[in-house]
């Protein structure tokens, strides 16, 4: 859910390229800081006149979404690999890892159903590990939370209903990663907060600050001993209105409906490459985002920057010709949104 402009993005490559090449490259005979000054001032200006970032990232794009397990994230992986190739880097390769393998399914629908404001269409996406529902779907009264303090003091209320998760991110917090923290719960335990309550079903406001109509989805996990139950995300939006028709209809019914899967884990891989330090190259310098994404955006931001930003720096210092002391290694780790596996393994 981060956001960046382009020229943070544009910045943060010259930080990360400089950075590595501050640490590492040698001097020759001049003081050190007239030497770093011409370095920096030669990265930063081939990196603003050429944006290669933005080359790496429309490929990696190209192979769509990459959820862990899908063919889209092989096809990135191997994408990836032969573009580090094509730049130049050494010793480009796959190093395997574990991942898990949940797939959404097709045919997810939601609405709000009351005699008094009428049949509502919401959409409606499982969240990440999320069960599915019976082929049916769901039909359940709806009680409404803004924080598990509250499903806590509701007792017995929440038996044999949907729970409804509708705690906003706080508007007031500059940090707007800090305002998701806060809010991410809901979205990460709310199921099994639900089903401890009595739920047979819990349904999450969207982690956003805008009032919008697009549903995200993000990671969750349940817990042995509590019953599993199916959880879905609604939009920012869907989530004000099924509030407002709460408070005007209490009786009023969710209906959803999902079809998401865990299959077996299945293998995939990191990528890397890397410039060979001409002086210490077993001492590593390593640069590096993360190639998975959840399936329903192309995971420009989160987190293609990273991994294009990482490549990036490696090829402006290695096309300008700088010999690091170390070696600089750019890796594309396999997994952060649905269990941070590549990182681990
Ligand atoms: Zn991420």
């Amino acid at each position: 859910m981060r956001r960046s402009t382009g020229s943070r993005w544009v910045a943060w490559v010259m930080v990360s390229a400089a950075a590595a090449v501050l640490c590492v490259v040698s001097l020759g005979g001049q003081s050190d800081e007239g030497r770093y000054d011409q370095v920096v001032a030669s990265i930063s200006k081939k990196g603003l006149r050429e944006l290669g970032a933005y080359a790496t990232l429309a490929k990696l794009l190209a192979e769509g979404p990459r959820l862990t397990g899908s063919p889209q994230a092989d096809a990135a992986v191997a994408a990836m690999a032969v573009h580090m190739r094509a730049l130049g880097f050494e010793n480009v390769r796959l190093e395997p890892t574990t991942v898990g393998h949940w797939i959404r399914g097709e045919g997810e629908e939601g609405q709000i159903v009351s005699p008094l404001a009428g049949t509502i269409p919401v959409k409606v996406r499982a969240i990440g590990n999320s069960i599915a529902t019976p082929s049916q779907g769901i039909t359940a009264g709806v009680v409404e939370v803004r924080t598990f303090q509250e499903l806590e003091t509701l007792g017995d209320k929440a038996r044999g209903r949907i729970v409804f998760f509708n705690g906003a991110m706080d508007p007031t917090l500059i940090d707007a990663f800090q305002a998701y923290g806060g809010a991410a719960r809901q979205r990460s335990g709310g199921a099994v907060a639900a089903a401890k309550a009595g739920g047979v079903a819990a349904v999450v406001r969207s982690l956003t600050l805008g009032i919008d109509d697009d549903p995200h989805t993000g990671t969750m996990s349940y817990d042995e001993g509590t019953p599993k139950i199916p959880a879905v995300t609604i939009s920012t939006a869907a989530a004000e209105r099924l509030s407002e028709v709460l408070r005007r209809d209490p009786e009023a019914k969710f209906r959803f409906r999902t079809s998401s899967r865990t299959l077996a884990p299945v293998t995939s891989h990191n990528v890397m490459g890397e410039i060979r330090g001409v002086k210490k190259p077993e001492e590593v310098i390593l640069l590096g985002g993360h190639i998975d994404s959840w399936d329903l955006s192309p995971g420009a931001h989160d987190d293609g920057a990273g991994c294009a930003q990482s490549i990036e720096a490696l090829r402006l210092i290695k096309d300008l010709g700088l010999k690091p002391k170390r070696t600089i290694r750019a890796v594309l780790f396999m997994d952060e949104e649905n269990g941070g596996s590549g990182g681990r393994d």
